[in-house]
């Protein structure tokens, strides 16, 4: 038995060493990413739910590697947030999609807001607050453009602190989301304060409905929580008509999801708003 306990253990030891090493390499390669032009932002649009339009996109990252091909988000923000190179790489993202926000805001079709994500990492690893003004500054993009979504799960791990933060980058003009909406727990006293414009329901609710008696009531309790609190409620992730039903019968304002789109690349996202 305890040499099988030793066997083990030492399985274990290369599975970790195995996965270190993968980390490592990535964390290079990324570093080397932004110079090399290997990443993008793809722009999934979202949809005003009482009407039916196109009103804005959430703008999502992309990597390239030249051998790998694409690897998805959730395969490298983590290591980009515990190294760092989050910061750089989220300014650059912000950057892109405001810069992409004015010429669609512009263009006189609709297009209200660019969603872009805001890693709890940036907010404790640089002055977030300093660089959104920079950039809002350097793009021309007007304020009330932008929106940023932070994580439920970050936002109640500091709570006090995120709130200050939160303040003053709403006091630059612009909307705060509170992203995974059901999947943190704001206690409702702290949502009562939370300096916020907007709720987005989880994929993980939605992807059940109406099916599922758990997740509607749940998506039906964060709906009323939301509207209670005059804030704007979108659903994520909503990809069949039988959702979208059940999320219009219940006033949902808006939605983003495969049924409408995929998140699409500048180029095609360009076909929507120029027709
Ligand atoms: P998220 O912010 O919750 O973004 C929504 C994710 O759901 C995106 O995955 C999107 O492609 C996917 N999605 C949208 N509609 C549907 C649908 O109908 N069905 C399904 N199955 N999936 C759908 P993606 O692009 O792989 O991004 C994953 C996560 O990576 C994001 O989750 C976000 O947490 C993070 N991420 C992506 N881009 C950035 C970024 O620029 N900065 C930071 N900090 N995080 C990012
Ligand atoms: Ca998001
Ligand atoms: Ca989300
Ligand atoms: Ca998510």
């Amino acid at each position: 038995a305890k040499e099988r306990g030793r066997g083990n253990f030492q399985f274990f030891e290369a599975h970790l060493t195995e996965r270190a090493r993968e980390r490592l390499f990535l964390e290079g390669e990324l570093r080397e990413a932004l110079n090399r032009g290997e990443l993008q932002v793809h722009y999934q649009p979202q949809y005003s739910l009482a009407d039916g339009r196109l009103i804005g996109a959430e703008a999502l990252l992309r990597w390239r590697h030249p051998d790998r091909g694409m690897i998805p988000p959730d395969k490298f923000i983590a290591i980009a947030e515990d190294s760092g190179l989050i910061v750089p790489i989220g300014e650059w993202v912000l950057r892109t999609a405001c810069h992409q926000a004015r010429i669609w805001a512009e263009a006189g079709k609709g297009f209200q807001r660019m969603a872009v994500n805001l890693s709890g990492a940036q907010i404790e690893r640089s002055d977030v607050l300093a660089a959104v003004g920079r950039i809002l500054a350097e793009t021309g993009l007007a304020p009330q453009h932008l929106e940023l979504e932070i994580t439920e799960t970050y936002i109640m791990r500091q709570a006090e602190r995120n709130i200050q933060v939160m303040e003053a980058l709403r006091n630059l003009g612009l909307t705060l989301a509170i992203d995974d909406f059901g999947t943190g727990q704001s206690s409702l006293s702290y949502l009562k304060r939370l300096p916020v414009d907007k709720l987005k329901i989880d994929r993980s609710f939605v992807m059940d409905i109406p099916q599922d008696a758990n997740d509607s009531a749940i998506t039906r309790s964060i709906l009323a929580l939301g509207h209670s609190l005059r804030l704007t409620v979108l659903a994520e992730g909503v990809e069949t008509a039988e959702q979208l039903a059940f999320l219009q019968e219940l006033a949902c304002d808006e939605a983003q999801g495969y049924y409408f789109s995929r998140p699409l690349d500048a180029a095609n996202f360009d076909g929507l708003i120029f027709g």
